[in-house]
């Protein structure tokens, strides 16, 4: 067992206290990470402070020949930080359609360097004999980054790499579940960043709560549930931290009756059980007409009981549900399922062994209100609801309180986005679903968040404007 430290202005910082990380594939114990008191969160806060006026007088040009050095030494090191992914996540390395813990850590490199093109030009709104009007944009200061379990070491990079290209400094938290990717790769790039610039804390229970309600930090961006993103804009509010909440979605997807199954069905499964149905964005409702309803339920159900689930070890598509909490969700929201009457095509109970194990699920005749289509399983489950009106189709998908990723699937493209662009999400695609990239804005609508990431309309979340008139004659 490895034991690992936080990093705090540039040191290696242990804890009296620590807490336990296990591998989600044995529930064994993996490692052992320090629990961060209030002291050392205060620490990296003042780190943070202290660094960041002269990491942001560096020129954009030079934080970003660091950020590309980052992205260099991830690289290096790839391997490694992908088996360490792999055995704190659950995810297998390679898995369904390549989509495991080696697409995560090329998805990294992807965000950075992509990143670390970006530019914050300064914007010329008036230059005449009377004046001249810029406006430029200025870091933001401190971020506090607070990161989830389904993507470790992805989300973190798309927090840390903006912020610190726009000049700020970070304070990073990962999350208790899945803390070792993350200090492992920011103690391997440590010595690239002057001190202070990026530290890290580990802990639960207070540690998220401190960050999001302390007073010498200026932003938070969060991902995870939108209960939590609530609470955040809460105790953020003493000194009007500026927020990025990229929170769940419940994502609906409509299949209209002109849509080639076997094309899409191949997709749709892909985008349903991406990273085992643990992604934001996963297609997570499935809506289909009802003359095409029982071919396409028996396409995914083809797929579904051709793909396998286990550990790393044994190479399969799918991984463990990460912990307990949310294997235990995905159970309870299959059970209320079988209790409303719907038909499981495959799964529907954990495997018979150790680790949290749930088997690839397709269930269809399941009625709106089953719990499982109301609220987000975050699991490898997916409900198909049958309909035969598109307007009241698209009625329920918008039905909900979240709106991050929405989809409509047809031969038919031109009335594909057309309907698209009715539905109340940050992102709706047109035969596809999660896709995204570091280029494209990304973000929810309605209780799926606040601000976007990616891209430059996301690196400009970590700026303030500052309009600078200058009078002439
Ligand atoms: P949460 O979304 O509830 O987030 C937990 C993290 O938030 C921890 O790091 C915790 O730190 C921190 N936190 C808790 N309270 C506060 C606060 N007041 N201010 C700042 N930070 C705080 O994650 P869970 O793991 O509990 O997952 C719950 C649900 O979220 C899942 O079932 C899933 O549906 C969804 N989810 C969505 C994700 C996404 O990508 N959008 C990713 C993962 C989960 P501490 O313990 O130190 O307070």
């Amino acid at each position: 067992m490895t034991d690992y430290h936080m990093l705090i202005n540039g040191q290696a910082v242990s804890a009296d206290e620590s807490f336990d990380v296990l591998n989600p594939a044995t529930e064994e114990v993996i490692a052992s990470v320090p629990k961060a008191t209030s002291g050392h969160l205060d620490d990296a806060v003042a780190a943070a402070k202290a660094a960041q006026p002269a990491w942001a007088a560096l020129s954009m040009d030079d934080r970003r020949a660091i950020i590309l050095k980052i992205a260099d030494r991830i690289e290096e090191n790839l391997p490694e930080l992908g088996a360490l992914l792999s055995s704190e996540q659950g995810k297998p390395m390679e898995g369904f359609a390549g989509l495991g813990a080696m697409f995560e850590m090329g998805g990294c490199l992807a965000w950075i360097r992509y990143t670390a093109s970006l530019d914050l030009p300064v914007d010329v709104i008036q230059d005449n004999d009377e004046a001249r009007i810029e406006v430029h944009r200025k870091p933001v200061g401190v971020v506090g980054s607070i990161t989830p379990w389904n993507y470790p070491l992805l989300i973190t990079c798309w927090h840390i790499i903006p912020g610190l290209l726009a000049g700020c400094t970070v304070v990073a938290k990962p999350s208790e579940y899945t803390p070792l990717t993350v200090l492992k790769a920011m103690h391997l790039i440590n010595d690239l960043l002057p001190p202070g610039v990026l530290n890290v804390v580990t802990g639960s229970g207070d540690i998220g709560a401190g960050i999001s309600s302390h007073s010498g930090i200026d932003k938070i961006v969060f991902t995870g549930s939108t209960a939590t993103g609530k609470r955040i804009m809460e105790s953020a509010a003493g000194n009007l931290k500026r927020l990025t909440l990229e929170l769940g979605g419940n994502d609906a997807a409509i299949v209209l009756p002109d849509t080639n199954i076997e094309e899409a069905a191949g997709k749709i499964f892909a985008t349903a059980m991406i990273n085992n149905g643990q992604t934001c964005a996963a297609l997570k409702r499935l809506y289909v007409h009802e003359d095409i309803y029982d071919e396409m339920c028996a396409a995914l159900a083809g797929i579904a009981a051709s793909v396998s689930t286990g550990p790393a070890s044994e190479s399969p598509d799918f991984g463990p549900i990460q912990n307990k909490m949310q294997f235990d969700k995905v159970c309870a929201l299959a059970e209320a399922a079988k209790a409303d009457g719907a038909t499981f095509m495959t799964g529907g109970s954990p495997l018979d062994r150790p680790g949290y194990f749930f088997p690839v699920t397709i269930v269809k005749d399941i009625p709106e209100e089953s719990r499982l289509v109301q609220e987000e399983p975050f699991g490898p489950i997916l409900p198909i609801i049958k309909f035969s009106d598109v307007e009241d189709a698209l009625q329920r998908a918008n039905a909900v309180s979240v709106g991050l990723g929405g989809s409509v699937w047809s031969s038919d493209l031109e009335k594909a986005q057309a309907l698209a662009a009715r539905m109340e999400c940050g992102t709706a695609w047109v035969n596809n679903h999660a896709m995204i990239q570091p280029d494209a804005p990304f973000g929810g609508v309605k209780q799926s968040g606040v601000g976007v990431e990616f891209g430059r309309y996301g690196l400009v979340e970590y700026t303030n404007i500052q309009t600078m008139q200058i009078a002439k004659g």
